[in-house]
């Protein structure tokens, strides 16, 4: 198994605004349920629940399955490396935050039969290609949080 890549990165912009507009989500127990999800991503990580009752894997990790109601759930990890499904460059309109980073490319990858959106960094718009293999990278916040990007593989 490769080694995830970790790198950390610097918030832009100080967000004075309701939290709701931050992108990264508040991670700790006393603010989500999934707080399991983030803990992982600090030990690199990437992983979400899967359904004991109904077998469903589930993105974005739950803790109630949408298909069968059962809180019968267990962390699955969903290894490190995944393939671009699709991918786009943003190059204006940037989340709050982000603006100072533009462009940089996003994409949907898919990893573990799942197909996630995540920010793939160091990579050039007009050298990514469908179906390139690409590898889990965590960055980490100054303030502690943490949050999951892909990076193209070598
Ligand atoms: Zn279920």
């Amino acid at each position: 198994m490769k080694k995830v890549k970790s790198e950390r990165v610097k918030r832009t912009e100080e967000i004075k605004l309701p939290q709701m507009l931050d992108f990264y989500p508040l991670e700790d127990e006393k603010n989500t349920r999934i707080s399991l999800f983030f803990e992982n991503l600090k030990e690199h990580r990437l992983t979400t629940t899967k359904c004991n009752s109904c077998g469903k894997l589930l993105w974005p990790p739950r803790i109630i399955c949408p298909d069968c109601m059962s809180d019968e759930l267990e962390w699955i990890d969903l290894g490190s490396e995944g393939e671009l499904y699709a991918f786009t460059e943003m190059r204006l309109g940037a989340p709050l935050g982000f603006a100072e980073d533009v462009p940089f490319c996003i994409g949907i990858v898919k990893i573990s039969g799942l197909s996630i959106s995540a920010r793939i960094d160091n990579a050039k718009y007009e050298e990514l290609k469908i179906g390139a293999k690409v590898q889990l990278k965590i960055v980490e916040l100054e303030d502690g949080r943490v949050f999951y990007r892909f990076v193209p593989s070598k």
